[in-house]
């Protein structure tokens, strides 16, 4: 369409539902649309709002069609937005409504910003002052304007007080506009005096901020160097060119501590964006972002499709996390599309990380991104002193999954009135139930999983789709009594043993399933970190970038976890996951010690963490992978079939594999069954589609599903473009 044509009497919208392109509307006399435009547009029998879309409307009889009904009063969304939703719909094979969806997530903040009523002083003078009143004459001084509450509230006063003297011509009522959500951020505010090191790292980022193009820095140093110091320097250098920031974070939530060290640094917050925002304020945020009164945004990976007005850098911290994957509907990676975000705007990226992710590394190695190296602790703390524990030769006592190496340091860390925390990516109390009389297994009834007991709620549950149910007194198949035994340990049950070696410690468990959900277990890492608790037995959420002062012993109960499934990153998983936990260690310069129980000592794995040589580690790895053809030096996509039944699932899955069309360059593997077979009553197939780095991946994918068996009854296809999981 074109822009202030008078002519233009039909526009593409773009509207949140899975269709494959915008659909044409009519744009009504008098009505003044252009690309970007959020608009509300008639769909089936709702309304929903779409985004007015590029490209030129098909040749319709314009009578036909259905008019936009409103164009909302909010900043259209720019092109490099648009342009970023259709790559990424191209990108993923997703539809390009499910994209812009995304995107149109806070309903509310189409229409600006309601003004609020307030109060202002005027000339009058109230007929008696009482003690009360003259409180809030004192507070409400200086002329500015009061909300009713908010006055009440500073003063110390109820509100019928204030309202008396509104009645009295004191106050009289004027508009407010609507608050910021957060105050502005001052590059200036707190300034760190950096090391050395960290001042190259920082004038490098700063340097290339200055470019004012698309650039993209991984920044690479072990825990504790001050990454986060200097990445700020990053995000100070962007706000003074008066560009917009976006920090994306792994682990958002539970980021508290990250938010005050921004405040110390820049003397406000950043605004947040997560799933538990409420709705209220995740709409005045996006409101802000987009009419660029917010500045930064510290946020998790959907914060990347907010409407940002002058977005200058985006800095993914903990790069190499998996939490940045998104599997669901929209499968995306958000590192990798941060890049490509940074790329379209044409302003730089940076990505950090003390264990970055191999395709970071090679793409850093290949010099299509920059590096900046920080390869010791701040403040000379030193990284811990690692060591593996061979757990055959210490075994645990009967029963037990704690090596007497193990305890006996717990037992020194407790001495010295210094935190110790056991790792195990376990939740629950164990990970399997079994009959000890029939051998009868409690499995999931819809899914091909065990179901794991969690003790303190007193119920097995399903990981995969949330089915609980109580634990029974008795076998269900042969009926015995109180012979139902905990196979495995999760960290409610290493929790039990560390109770019964050390019954005077204070001891604490934290894990995604605690009671009181987000809110509590943020207090519980301030308490950790604050020194209340003695023993921290955690799982994953414990391993990121948390700051425990007081913590110089990490244990890692069962190192090898992550080693045994067949997916091709788990040693780079298993050596980033176990870095970033012995990581918690020593942060503040004490001597500190991580120890990982494992039954193969001699496994690259351990042998790169407990050497320190992470350096040997990434050359290995990288090697392999390139000898594989895997990423980043091939490419790789999953496809996943589902059906109700088993039959439906594998013959669909089939059809499309003999729809392959044939290619040098890319070949289809499977299908097979998915290792999880069954997942919430569907049951599941895989293929595998490998090639070379080139290769048009998505082509021919798109030939196979168009040749392939039409999706019939209860047949889903989901594809994952670089998938990380194999699952
Ligand atoms: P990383 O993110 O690399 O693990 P952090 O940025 O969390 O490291 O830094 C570790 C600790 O050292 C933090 O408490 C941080 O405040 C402190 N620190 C790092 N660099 C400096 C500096 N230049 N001045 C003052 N404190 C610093
Ligand atoms: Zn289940």
């Amino acid at each position: 369409m074109i822009e202030d044509s008078p002519f233009v009497t039909a526009a593409p919208v773009l509207v949140p539902m899975p269709a494959e392109r915008p659909y044409t509307y009519a744009v009504p006399p008098g009505m003044r649309v252009v690309p970007g435009s959020i608009v509300r547009v008639p769909l089936g029998p709702r309304q929903v709002a779409g985004i007015v879309w590029d490209g030129a409307v098909e040749a319709v009889d314009a009578k036909k069609l259905r008019p936009i009904e409103e164009v909302f009063d909010c900043p259209p969304i720019d092109r490099a937005m648009r342009r970023f939703v259709d790559w990424i719909a191209h990108y993923t094979l997703s539809a390009p409504g499910m994209v812009a969806r995304m995107l149109l997530r806070a309903p509310e903040a189409f229409d600006p910003e309601p003004w609020i009523e307030g109060l202002q002083r005027t000339l009058a003078e109230p007929d008696r002052l009482t003690d009360a009143r003259r409180r809030v004459l004192e507070t409400a001084e200086g002329g500015l304007a009061w909300t009713r509450s908010g006055l009440a509230h500073a003063a110390g006063v109820s509100s019928t007080v204030i309202d008396g003297l509104r009645a009295q011509g004191v106050f009289e009522t004027v508009m407010i506009p609507p608050r910021p959500v957060v105050a502005a951020p001052d590059p200036g505010h707190g300034e760190p005096e950096l090391m050395p090191d960290q001042r190259v790292a920082a004038d490098k980022l700063r340097a290339a901020i200055a470019t004012d193009t698309f650039n993209v820095t991984l920044l690479d140093g072990v825990t504790g160097s001050g990454k986060t110091e200097v990445y700020f320097e990053a995000v100070a250098a962007a706000l003074d060119k008066g560009r917009q920031v976006l920090i994306l974070l792994p682990e958002i939530a539970l980021t508290h501590a990250f938010l005050e060290r921004f405040q110390d640094r820049f003397g406000a917050k950043p605004a947040e964006w997560h799933s538990d925002l409420p709705p209220r304020m995740r709409e005045r945020v996006w409101r802000q972002v987009a009419e660029g009164g917010v500045r930064v945004v510290a946020g998790a990976r959907s914060a990347l499709f907010l409407p940002f007005k002058q977005l200058g850098l985006i800095v993914v911290d903990e790069e190499h996390d998996p939490a940045y994957k998104q599997e669901d509907r929209v499968f995306y990676n958000a590192r990798d599309m941060a890049v490509v975000r940074g790329h379209i705007g044409g302003f730089p990226v940076v990505l950090a990380s003390a264990t970055p992710s191999v395709e970071s590394r090679v793409n850093a190695s290949q010099g299509r991104y920059d590096r900046a190296v920080l390869s010791s602790r701040f403040a000379e703390a030193a990284l811990p002193d690692l060591k593996s524990i061979d757990m055959r030769r210490s075994p645990p006592a009967r029963g037990g999954f704690l090596s007497p190496v193990l305890l006996e340091q717990m037992q020194r860390t407790l001495e010295r009135k210094e935190q110790s925390l056991l790792f195990l990516n376990r939740r629950g109390y164990a990970p399997l139930t079994l009959c000890r009389v029939c051998g009868h297994r409690f499995g999931c009834p819809v899914c091909s999983a065990w179901l794991v007991e969690h003790r303190f709620r007193g119920q097995l549950v399903c990981h995969h789709c949330g089915h609980n149910e109580r634990r029974p007194e008795a076998c269900p198949e042969c009926g015995t009594l109180d012979h139902l035994v905990a196979c495995g340990p999760g960290v409610e049950r290493i929790a039990e043993e560390v109770v019964a070696h050390f019954p005077d410690a204070r001891t604490i468990v934290l894990s995604s399933d605690l009671l009181g959900g987000v809110r509590r277990l943020r207090l519980e890492l301030e308490a950790v970190a604050n020194g209340e608790a003695d023993i921290v037995i955690g799982t994953q959420l414990v391993a990121k970038g948390h700051n425990f002062p007081g913590m110089t012993l990490v244990g890692v109960v069962d190192a090898d976890l992550g080693l045994a499934n067949g997916d091709p990153r788990a040693a780079e998983r298993t050596f980033q996951l176990l870095s970033q936990v012995t990581g918690r260690a020593g942060r503040t310069g004490k001597k500190s010690l991580g120890l990982l129980q494992t039954y193969q000592p001699d496994h690259p794995v351990m042998r790169a963490i407990v050497s320190g040589d992470s350096e040997a580690f990434y050359e290995r790895e990288i090697a392999e992978r390139e000898r594989a053809g895997l990423p980043p030096f091939g490419r790789l996509a999953g496809i996943i079939v589902s059906a109700a039944t088993r039959g439906e699932a594998e013959s669909h899955a089939r059809g499309l594999r003999r729809a392959a069309p044939t290619a040098s360059d890319l070949f289809v593997l499977g299908p097979a069954e998915a290792p999880l077979s069954l997942i919430g009553g569907r049951h599941r197939f895989r293929l595998l589609v490998q090639g070379e780095r080139r290769a048009d991946m998505q082509g021919f994918i798109r030939a196979m599903l168009a040749e392939g068996p039409k999706l019939r009854g209860s047949v889903r296809v989901q594809v994952d473009i670089d998938p990380q999981s194999f699952l």
